[in-house]
């Protein structure tokens, strides 16, 4: 199985080196409109073609620019023709990022140091490795990207790296979660994952938030949009939070609703709307879906209706069988708390949709 990971770092560079790859950076953007444009004037995606045309008047254009960049750029190019069928133009903005192949840039991840061809020259720029990057020393790097944030002025390095040698897991043991408002996520297992702090923590903001509103100040909003950054941050901490806890369970089959589906579909209750956006759902999934992967554990995608009010024991479905947290069957009789009786009935779903798949399927949804 393969995974690929990006990692993001911000280049602290040298002397006169942010010149040169703002230099390099627009020869980069010259070298992609010429690719683009004679690609979309030939309509043609084919690489080969627009090399053997573009090739020689972009380098007489931009001599100084590395041959390598000059194909990345007409790489990105026809991808960018690609994907539009040749119908529009590719227009790149003038400091856009820049696609490195290996031999103009090395990365060397132990000591965060990284050598990049530019307009005036390799440029020696430092990055800042922590503990939590030792992980990725094993990978390979198969493609890097320098970006620019104008704004704050400040060069990242994205590396895009493989790891081919997860093994999937063997063992099947399934886990069903459930996800929800009061609790964020109730796993077939009985553990609950909705702690009084993400509460409190998502009050208090409620609360602050409502308080500014009120104030109408610029100083009000200036601090609505401190906080608002500050909350999504929380939500994001606690679902990685969740998502590592959860993988690293001994469970090596996660099932969880397919939540994706249902925002299109038209007729849902007020209740179930609030239920998908008042938590980063689709972000705790990326998570789950992110660490599972490089575990060799798979997730699946159960169809999300009727989870709810069906009876885990005897499957008798009826809306009424649920109120509120609290599920009781009225065919069996049969109680317990509603979430958990919905990531019960996940769970038993993702088991006769695997018994349905040929093996090491990674990510499948059932339907
Ligand atoms: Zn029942």
């Amino acid at each position: 199985m393969n995974v690929i990971r990006t990692i993001t770092f911000k280049l602290q560079l040298p002397d006169g080196g942010s010149t040169a790859l703002l230099d390099t950076m627009r020869a980069y953007s010259m070298a992609f409109s010429a690719s683009a444009l004679w690609g979309f004037e030939n309509h043609t995606w084919n690489k080969v073609e627009n090399h053997k045309a573009t090739y020689q008047a972009v380098r007489e254009a931009v001599p100084d620019l590395p041959s390598s960049l000059v194909q990345g750029a007409r790489d990105c190019a026809c991808e960018a023709l690609k994907a539009s069928r040749c119908k529009s133009l590719p227009e790149q903005k003038p400091l856009a990022a820049m696609r490195y192949n290996q031999r103009v840039i090395t990365v060397n991840l132990i000591h965060g140091i990284a050598t990049i061809a530019s307009v005036q020259g390799r440029i020696k720029a430092t990055f800042p490795i922590s503990e939590y990057h030792r992980q990725y020393l094993s990978w390979t790097v198969t493609s890097s990207t320098v970006s620019y944030d104008r704004r704050k002025g400040v060069f990242y390095l994205h590396i895009s790296m493989d790891h081919p040698d997860v093994e999937p897991v063997q063992e099947v043991r399934v886990l069903g979660i459930d996800r929800g408002i009061v609790n964020v996520a109730v796993c077939s297992d009985n553990s609950f994952f909705n702690s009084r702090r993400v509460k409190n923590v998502r009050a208090k903001y409620a609360h602050l938030r409502t308080e500014l509103q009120s104030k109408g100040t610029r100083s009000a909003t200036r601090k609505l949009r401190r906080i608002a950054g500050r909350e999504r941050r929380f939500v994001t901490d606690t679902n990685h939070c969740i998502a590592k806890q959860i993988t690293n369970s001994d469970f090596t089959v996660f099932a969880l609703e397919d939540l994706s589906k249902i925002r299109v579909q038209k007729r849902r209750s007020k209740s179930f709307n609030r239920k998908l956006n008042t938590w980063s759902f689709h972000e705790l999934e990326q998570f789950l879906r992110y660490k599972a992967e490089a575990l060799g554990k798979q997730i699946l995608q159960m169809d999300a209706r009727y989870t709810s009010q069906k009876c885990s024991v005897c499957g008798h479905t009826y809306k009424g069988n649920r109120e509120g947290s609290s599920f009781q069957c009225r065919k069996c009789g049969f109680q317990l708390h509603a979430d958990l009786n919905a990531a019960r009935n996940i769970a038993q779903a993702g088991i006769s949709c695997l018994s349905r798949l040929p093996v090491n399927q990674p990510n499948v949804a059932c339907r």
